[in-house]
């Protein structure tokens, strides 16, 4: 591993962040909910690689299609095509046009970030190249040019954002954070009404004077924010919101590529908040993290043929056979089983064993939960003040390996998300059982106290 270590340090770039560098682990093997060093210690993953690997690492049945479709037809550029390109698309549409009552078409790319590319394309086709868009406060839609410049973090956007500066970001109601002796759904009242006003006044620059109209294409949402900590708002807040967006012909465009695919109990998030996107953005645990698969939904006007002309986007790999074939495998699990119903019930275990951790750890400042897409926030000793340092200690010392339990020796994958980087985002396997929430409570727990002395 040293010598692995050194090569990694001489030769490959470190654009992409090495979180945890004092225990830098080499991972062997997966299964379940546990990947694996080479020595074999069990580490129980409670991230999923963000919400990538909803169904388990080697998921039987999920492998299963994918080997089928390795020694059938493996590749075919998305310019041409493959029956599960076109199964996999009607069936996502089916499902929108019973969920939402549109009718839609579907556009597959390979990585979360080129998804949000092809749906920025059709905004700015669809609303004869509008450019600016909202996007919220502490949201993430991925670091290629185009989703860099409406996610909102200054530091990359600065540097990367294709269109610059041309997202305004809002408010999104973190309650925990909000003005003090609001309830939440005030709040998120608070935070509708204060993006509404924005639109009073010709000063704000929202809309075009000479003809009155919006000057925004588009508002970019993740109905619960992933990288933003797993902030969740009130259920009456996307009702409101789009009513706004409605009033000024601005389209929603919703980014489930974290919290699709079950991870709060539904296919998609935005179905808790009963309202209709204009389009649909999804990715990462369509195919369980085996080959890459995104794509984009959106309403027949804004993705026909004659908005979306052919040769618009293509991609070697955007449907490919390997990435459809798994996805629609997928699908077709999710509706023979109630996954719904379970997910939100070990949710709701996991987030009981966190509150009960709350109670012994004054550290922890705050817990929520929808499904399993769960957040604790970890602070000073008054319960607030973001303690990031502390979290950085403590998922680095989950990467040693080294806790126990009976006899046993564990180790713990954490992820740190948040404006403040300082909440666990917890993103475990979807088929976790309640032995395994048990064994993640005691092992958070052994961290907290390792953190505390
Ligand atoms: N949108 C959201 C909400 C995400 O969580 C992510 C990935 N963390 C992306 C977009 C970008 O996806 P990818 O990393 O596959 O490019």
């Amino acid at each position: 591993e040293a010598e692995l270590r050194a090569l990694e340090q001489e030769y490959c770039s470190h654009g992409d962040t090495v979180h945890y560098t004092d225990h830098p682990m080499f991972f062997d093997r997966c299964e379940g909910s546990y990947v694996y060093d080479a020595k074999d210690t069990p580490f129980l993953d409670l991230q999923m690689w963000y919400s990538a690997v909803n169904f388990g690492y080697r998921n039987a049945r999920l492998n299963a299609a994918a080997h089928r479709q390795l020694d059938t037809l493996p590749q075919v550029a998305s310019q041409y095509l493959h029956r599960e390109k076109v199964e996999l698309a009607a069936m996502i549409a089916k499902d929108a046009e019973r969920k939402f009552g549109a009718k839609g078409r579907v556009h597959f790319n390979v990585g979360g970030s080129q998804a949000v590319e092809d749906s920025l394309k059709l905004v700015r086709n669809y609303t004869g190249g509008k450019s600016l868009m909202f996007a919220f406060e502490g949201g993430y839609h991925g670091r290629t040019l185009g989703a860099s410049a409406i996610t909102s973090s200054y530091r990359y956007r600065r540097r990367y954002g294709h269109f610059g500066d041309r997202a305004q970001f809002i408010e999104f109601p973190y309650h925990f954070r909000g003005p003090k002796g609001m309830s939440k759904e005030e709040y998120g009242h608070y935070c509708v009404q204060k993006f509404a006003r924005l639109f009073e006044s010709e000063y704000n620059g929202v809309w075009d004077p000479k003809t009155g109209k919006a000057e925004y294409a588009a508002f970019y949402v993740e109905p619960i924010q992933g990288t933003g900590g797993y902030v969740i708002p009130p259920m009456n807040f996307f009702k409101e919101l789009k009513k706004v967006l409605d009033d000024h012909g601005i389209l929603l465009v919703v980014d489930e590529i974290q919290m699709g695919v079950y991870r709060t109990g539904k296919l998609w998030s935005i179905e808790h908040f009963g309202v209709t996107p204009d389009a649909l953005v999804f990715g990462k645990a369509i195919t369980n993290g085996l080959n890459p698969l995104s794509g984009v939904w959106a309403k027949e006007e804004m993705i026909n043929p004659g908005i979306f002309p052919p040769g618009s986007t293509h991609s070697t790999f955007a449907s490919n056979p390997m990435g459809t074939a798994v996805a629609l495998e997928t699908m077709k699990m999710l509706e023979e089983e109630d996954f719904g119903a379970a997910v939100m019930e070990k949710g709701a275990y996991f987030l009981d064993g966190l509150k009960e951790l709350q109670k012994r750890h004054p550290t922890i400042g705050d817990v929520d939960g929808l499904g399993l897409a769960l957040r604790v926030e970890i602070c000073k000793e008054d319960g607030f003040t973001p303690d990031k340092a502390t979290l950085d200690w403590m998922a680095d010392e989950g990467m040693k390996g080294d806790l126990v339990v009976g006899n046993k020796k564990y180790g713990l994958v954490l992820d740190v998300g948040g404006y403040y980087k300082n909440v666990i985002t917890l993103a475990p396997n979807l088929l976790i059982t309640r032995e395994e929430i048990d064994l993640a409570l005691n092992l958070l727990d052994q961290l907290f106290v390792r953190a505390a002395k």
